[in-house]
């Protein structure tokens, strides 16, 4: 595809993100039914409904621009997701895996992050001032959201390292047991 003007750039950008919130919608249920902490739980139920919203948000725009929202799939997201699937997939302890979880879902609002601010710096040039609106908001919430997750690390990664230190005694006291016998 061709591209012309910034207004053109802004749209596939829209796109871009449109895709990506979809994705997130899709994960996120995945990943309140993985997480073990009933905070993390419930921190990512939050931006589920969140995400719901900024998906509303992209769509006005998008009625407003009298463009369609679809037609793109954002391959960054992709990767993320993939991601995030295949840490599901491994055998960690809980907290452990919570903390890897958190891991992704940072990994994810820093790009949103990165997305929203592009698009709304774009939107600002072309005088789009009800979208710039729109999309602070989002950006406020992506930014919120990973503050929380940072927050919630904090205690999760210190669970996750007594736990592996419990885990690595066990195994010494296997060990040594074998030995003795
Ligand atoms: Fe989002
Ligand atoms: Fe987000």
């Amino acid at each position: 595809m061709e591209m012309e003007s910034l207004r053109e750039l802004y749209i596939e950008e829209l796109k871009d993100l449109y895709s990506a919130e979809n994705q997130i919608i899709k994960a996120l249920p995945k990943m309140v039914k993985a997480a073990t902490s009933s905070e993390l739980k419930k921190g990512f139920e939050q931006h589920l409904a969140q995400t719901r919203g900024q998906v509303e948000r992209l769509e006005k725009i998008f009625k407003e621009l009298d463009e369609s929202p679809k037609g793109k799939k954002c391959k960054g997201m992709e990767g993320l997701v993939e991601e995030d699937s295949e840490l599901m997939k491994e055998d960690f302890e809980d907290a452990l895996l919570d903390a890897a979880l958190i891991g992704a879902a940072q990994r994810v609002e820093h790009y949103e992050i990165a997305a929203y601010g592009t698009v709304r710096a774009f939107a600002e040039e072309l005088g789009e001032s009800e979208h710039v609106s729109l999309l602070e908001e989002t950006l406020e919430e992506e930014k919120k959201t990973d503050e929380k997750l940072t927050e919630l690390a904090k205690q999760i990664n210190a669970q996750a390292n007594e736990e592996s230190g419990e885990a690595e005694q066990r195994q010494t006291t296997q060990k040594k047991t074998k030995r003795a016998a």
